[in-house]
């Protein structure tokens, strides 16, 4: 994958690492671009997204990497359906929630106390990974933690054609329809433009 997919993912945060990682699929002016496509890029992904605990928790070797590539897409899909049910009020059906558990597993966790510079003590997070695609787990906890507190009125999924990203509106007045400007806000307004400009041509 080249390093400009990866900038375009990143380009915009969602205020959350779970929908930064469900919108690494991002519809281009060429069609839509998995930043996923292969295993490398899930690394590089979790690196410049800055995922709890990578460093400790990153696949070492070939096969780890294989697993870790094979597991994030089978994970973007759960998220998936994860925030499509809570959007429209339902619960998770059975398989997700074990694929959801399943990763949650991988990974056994505690806690340290650290001298932070949010006040003088603060308690930090702390993972022992159990499998190769322990670094995902991270993500989970995050997952649970938007759907458990997001108003579901507000988690959407952006409105242009084909494009699958998810976003919390939080604008006042709640009527974003993009997941960002700089990519389906754009195309939209360009296609705008050019119907309108068609419509001139046949006026004349
Ligand atoms: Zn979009």
């Amino acid at each position: 994958m080249d390093a400009d997919i990866l900038q375009i993912v990143l380009r915009e945060r969602f205020g959350s690492l779970a929908l930064d990682f469900v919108n690494t699929v991002v519809v281009t002016r060429s069609g839509p671009v998995d930043a996923f496509s292969g295993a490398g890029d899930v690394e590089a992904w979790m690196e410049r997204a800055g995922t709890p605990a990578w460093s400790d928790l990153q696949p070492r070797g070939v096969s780890e990497r294989r697993v870790l590539h094979t597991e994030a897409l089978q994970l973007r899909v759960s998220i998936d359906t994860l925030l499509g049910d809570t959007a429209a009020g339902r619960t998770v059906e059975g398989p997700t929630l074990h694929a959801l558990n399943r990763v949650l597993g991988w990974t056994r966790s505690s806690s340290r106390v650290v001298a932070g510079a949010r006040g003088p003590h603060t308690l930090e997070p702390t993972y022992e990974g159990l499998h190769p695609a322990a670094s995902l787990a991270p993500i989970v906890e995050d997952a649970i933690r938007l759907v458990s507190s997001v108003d579901r009125s507000r988690l959407r999924r952006c409105r242009a054609e084909g494009c699958l990203r998810w976003f919390v509106d939080t604008s006042k007045g709640g009527r974003r329809t993009w997941c960002s400007m700089a990519t389906c806000g754009n195309r939209a307004k360009a296609a705008r433009y050019r119907a309108r400009h068609e419509g001139d041509i046949d006026a004349a």
